[in-house]
């Protein structure tokens, strides 16, 4: 299989302009007790007919069959045929017949009526066409292409069926129960907008995504008693979710990542999250970048930790997005100890972790029954020429072992491991910017890994993996990189340097 990480997948350049190129014009129905009529017998004609019924439709089937005792609130059932002036008492028609002469005719007999009429068998005699749906009533999405592409709007549907919880539903629903009271409460729209944002786009629809709309109902009826007690709703505190956003490839990301970035106020990222991730964020979301290159901190640990109690003070809800999981080589645990001495609300959400981003796309399995029973994840992060590790504890030739930050000691950690007892010859392979269309996998042992990067101007992030493991990469490299999206001048992160 052949996988490809194209760059900006995600932006459109799709122009807009007032020549016709709609093929349709998009409208949602109040059908509510106005007469529609389903002509046809088979399961087709009663699908359309239930979910007419499903509108509060007036709904008609003219069919040969009685319907069974199950199809209860249809206005009426018609045993006869369809004749030419029937459209004339219905706002909608749909033609589910089997044979496509008769549909064609009742479509036609619509037209003169200017009934509007879908009919099953033919796009083309159709005036309307049913959508693809995401039902999440009251909430709907419609996906249409008007018949130019249905696969892509299928798949369209699965990726929205999946990243739109299922408790949005409820969210809708008690937003509607609550509509009136607030119209009451805020009666000018602009501010009642203002109102729903931090309920809408803040921590509580968070909380949808593990389906519960409990936290929102309590969340909604807080804030309604805030707002009436004049409780300025600037003062409100914020949130952090402290984000992993992978090492690279922006499908890497999980769903609730992905929901996040589109929905925080304020982003504060690092350099390890690749250009792709943060294009994915909101135009109007504030991006703040808190990078750190190794010998140049632009923005001090303790900096970054004050940053983001102060930002969630101020109201916002906050994004830390850090490359890879926040929790492995990624400081995050100090972050969050901060905000919770503040009382500041957070949530963590893992990322795809280097490791196994990296082995993955190189084909390099990190156990595997017949190489090694165990792994492990360490630094190589050479510190004042020196790198602290229990190097006894890596002799054992049934172990993998990952360093993070290795490229700088490669040289030392290749000789380190020989010293320690594992043999030259020992697979090693270093990762280059893994995951995303610059990926290269320079592979060797621990004596000539070394001398063999040397002369590849090799970029950072770069993951190095020790172990008998590594010789599979010849059998088992599956990714191949779209070279037309590689960048050839620059790192495609926003630094070259490894995180101190
Ligand atoms: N929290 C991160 C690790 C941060 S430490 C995680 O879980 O992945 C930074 C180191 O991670 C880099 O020096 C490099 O060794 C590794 N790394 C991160 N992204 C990488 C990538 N796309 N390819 C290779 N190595 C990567």
């Amino acid at each position: 299989m052949v996988h490809s990480t194209p760059k900006n997948r995600y932006r459109t350049s799709v122009q807009l302009s007032n020549t016709v190129n709609m093929r349709l014009y998009p409208v949602f129905l109040s059908l509510k007790s106005r007469d529609c009529l389903v002509v046809g017998d088979g399961p087709n004609a009663r699908r359309r007919a239930r979910m007419l019924m499903r509108c509060g439709a007036l709904v008609t089937l003219m069919a040969k069959d009685k319907p069974p005792a199950s199809f209860d609130g249809l206005h009426r059932h018609l045993d006869r045929r369809f004749r030419e002036e029937d459209p004339a008492d219905y706002w909608l028609v749909i033609a589910a017949m089997e044979d496509v002469a008769s549909n064609a005719s009742i479509a036609q007999a619509c037209q003169k009526h200017r009934t509007f009429c879908h009919e099953v068998t033919s796009q083309a005699n159709s005036s309307f066409v049913l959508p693809a749906i995401i039902d999440r009533s009251p909430l709907l999405i419609a996906i249409s292409s008007g018949s130019a592409a249905t696969a892509l709007v299928l798949s369209l549907k699965r990726k929205l069926d999946g990243l739109i919880p299922a408790a949005y539903a409820q969210m809708g629903e008690l937003m509607d129960q609550h509509q009136g009271k607030l119209e009451k409460m805020i009666p000018k729209q602009s501010e009642r907008a203002l109102f729903w944002r931090p309920l809408l786009d803040g921590p509580i629809a968070q909380h949808a995504s593990s389906n519960t709309a409990a936290h929102f109902e309590q969340s909604l009826e807080k804030a309604m008693a805030e707002y009436d007690h004049k409780v300025d709703a600037k003062k409100r505190t914020g949130f952090v979710s402290l984000v992993g956003a992978g090492p690279g490839d922006p499908d890497l990301l999980t769903l609730r990542a992905l929901q996040l970035i589109q929905s925080a106020d304020v982003i504060v990222y690092d350099r390890l999250v690749s250009e792709s991730i943060v294009d994915l964020r909101r135009k109007d979301t504030q991006m703040l970048y808190a990078g750190k290159a190794k010998s140049e901190h632009s923005m001090p640990q303790v900096a970054i930790n004050q940053l983001l109690v102060d930002l969630a003070i101020k109201g916002h809800n906050v994004v830390r997005l850090k490359g890879g999981d926040p929790f492995i080589f990624g400081r995050g645990g100090e972050e969050i100890e901060m905000l919770a001495k503040n009382n500041i609300p957070f949530q963590v959400v893992p990322g795809v972790t280097a490791a196994t981003g990296c082995s993955a796309y190189a084909g390099i399995p990190l156990t595997h029954r017949d190489h090694a029973q165990s792994c492990v994840f360490v630094t190589g992060h050479l510190k004042n020429d020196k790198i602290n590790l229990n190097w006894k504890d890596f002799h054992d030739p049934t172990q993998t072992i990952v360093f993070y930050m290795g490229l700088t000691g490669l040289t030392r950690i290749c000789a380190t491991l020989i010293e320690i007892g594992r043999l030259a010859d020992t697979p090693a392979a270093l990762v280059e910017q893994g995951t995303t269309a610059n990926q290269r996998t320079h592979v060797g042992t621990l004596e000539s890994l070394p001398a063999l990067v040397e002369h590849r101007a090799v970029k950072a992030p770069t993951l190095l993996i020790v172990g008998s493991v590594v010789s599979l990469h010849k059998t088992l490299n599956w990714f191949q990189p779209d070279q037309s999206q590689a960048d050839t001048t620059q790192s495609h992160f926003s630094s070259e340097k490894s995180h101190p």
